[in-house]
């Protein structure tokens, strides 16, 4: 089915200001599947200008807590009652499983716009006791207030969980947005707008723009009543974004990518950390910031973890996900192709075993073989760089200390996995691990109440729960003269 997208702008779909389009092309057969609007610094400005207008004295500017709470409320009715148009959407564009996002990321979008519409009475000021003003008793408050505009610029890995990430937390803060989804990913960001339409959020709260990063989104970040960026994506775009932002004092959250460690000593159990560490590396073909592609095993286990898991690879049934018993899709697009077997071609050269998988030859749509590598080094740019594709990784190592030296010892520290039977040895590695978020005996955890982000490479602050909420609004202090 071909679909002809067009931006969401103050509640209107509009065409790009010069007319241009944007084409999209499904990954399972590089047929191509429709167009969106591609936008223009015109269109941006149009949408910025709309969602500012709400913040200064539009309907939503005088809405209070509860009211935008009702509002989340019925927005996650709303999308909850769409899980599968959503899904569908989400998975047919990048050529994921569809059991996937209705499984996750579409129950997880409903359940931070449930947790987010809890938060909008949470963000209180503080009264703070002072010493006073040129000897006169003061008394000394703060207030919460939304940070203003904000530019939602996401990826197209699970466009719709990023998106309402964002906008769970900044829409209980009582800001707006304007959303730049990822080029091949449009569609779900588009339908979450009208739905919010629908739920009665006014015109001009949620707008999405759609188009090339480098226009749309440098258009954003370079507006001048844009207060607040919220990127996810990779470090090259984060890094670009922050140049940008950075002599316009904005505000700046980065989620960018990660080179996740999975550590399996010799007392957890093997099946167990065999699905997690299966699930971590294969779901939506890899392409997600926390699959934990560094896979650290405990000498004695080290071999036959690793042929167990290159096992589990071979038994993946690659194909069209829309057909009954496929279980893995193809990669989101012919650059991530490339990029994916680059890696692999790398992972050859620089001496690791291959056990599973390997090179994938061009073919119709974008399918590379789920891959194992054995006997690696952590030095080997396979360990050391986001490949974003169903590879895994499998580095030994002799004792704990080891263990841990060895999953810190990277440019990125997003999220890590300790699978061990042993209480104390999982809270005494969890507390040493350089990450975001530590999952034992579970492989990366989402719940809408934890917040989530990373360290180093792999980003700036964090989204999800109430300090994701509070990252979204600036904190004014009003101090009063009481004198006697
Ligand atoms: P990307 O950086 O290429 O694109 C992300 C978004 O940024 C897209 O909407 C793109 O159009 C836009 N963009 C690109 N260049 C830009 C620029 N110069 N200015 C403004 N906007 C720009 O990333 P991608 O390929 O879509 O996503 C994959 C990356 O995202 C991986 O590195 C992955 O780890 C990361 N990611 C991180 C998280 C997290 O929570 N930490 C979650 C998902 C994905």
């Amino acid at each position: 089915m071909t679909q002809t997208l067009n931006h969401f702008i103050e509640g209107a779909h509009t065409e790009a200001s010069d007319g241009g389009r944007l084409r999209l092309v499904s990954p399972i057969d590089e047929q191509a599947c429709g167009s969106a609007a591609s936008g223009t610094a015109e269109d941006v400005d149009r949408a910025v200008t709309a969602a500012h207008a709400q913040l200064e004295g539009g309907a939503w500017s005088r809405l209070d807590g509860s009211q935008r709470a009702r509002l989340l409320l019925r927005l996650a009715d709303l999308v909850e009652r769409d899980t599968a148009l959503l899904a569908d959407m989400d998975a047919h564009a990048i050529g994921r499983s569809p059991m996937e996002p209705r499984m996750m990321d579409v129950p997880n979008a409903v359940a931070n716009l449930r947790a987010a519409a809890g938060w909008t009475n949470q963000l209180e000021g503080r009264t703070v006791p002072t010493a006073g003003y040129m000897g006169t008793p003061t008394l000394s408050y703060t207030l919460r207030e939304p940070v203003g505009v904000v530019a939602a610029i996401v990826p197209w890995n699970s466009p719709l969980m990023i998106t309402v990430w964002k906008l769970a937390g900044l829409l209980a803060a009582g800001c707006t947005v304007v959303v730049k989804p990822a080029e091949e990913t449009p569609h779900s960001a588009l339908r979450l707008a009208q739905l919010a339409q629908e739920a009665g959020f006014p015109d001009g709260v949620i707008n999405v723009v759609t188009g090339f990063g480098d226009v749309v989104g440098r258009a954003l970040c370079e507006h001048p009543l844009v207060a607040k960026i919220s990127f996810t994506g990779s470090p090259e775009a984060g890094r670009a974004i922050q140049r940008i932002a950075a002599p316009l004092f904005k505000r700046v959250t980065l989620e960018l990518g990660g080179k996740s460690p999975q550590i399996v000593f010799d007392d957890a159990s093997f099946e167990g950390a065999l699905r997690g560490c299966a699930l971590g590396l294969f779901v939506n073909q890899g392409q997600v910031c926390a699959a934990g592609s560094r896979i650290l095993v405990q000498r004695s286990l080290a071999q036959p973890f690793a042929q167990a898991l290159a096992d589990a690879a071979r038994a993946i049934t690659v194909g069209d996900p829309r057909q009954p018993g496929v279980q893995m899709g193809p990669v989101a697009k012919k650059a991530q192709f490339e990029r994916v077997n680059r890696y692999i071609q790398t992972g050859l050269d620089e001496g690791a075993q291959l056990l599973a998988g390997g090179v994938s030859r061009p073919e119709k749509g974008w399918f590379v073989q789920p891959t194992i590598f054995a006997g690696a080094t952590n030095r080997m740019t396979i360990a050391r760089e986001e490949i974003f594709g169903p590879v895994g990784t499998v580095i030994p190592f002799d004792t704990e200390d080891e263990a841990v030296a060895l999953a810190n010892d990277s440019a990125y520290g997003l999220a890590a996995t300790v699978w061990t039977g042993q209480l104390a040895r999982a809270h005494r590695v969890a507390a040493r691990l350089k990450a975001g978020a530590v999952g034992v005996n579970c492989w990366s955890p989402l719940d809408a109440n934890l917040p989530w982000g990373g360290l180093k490479t792999s980003g700036i602050g964090r989204e999800g729960g109430l300090p994701g909420a509070l990252a979204y609004t600036e904190e004014k202090v009003v101090t009063v003269l009481l004198p006697g």
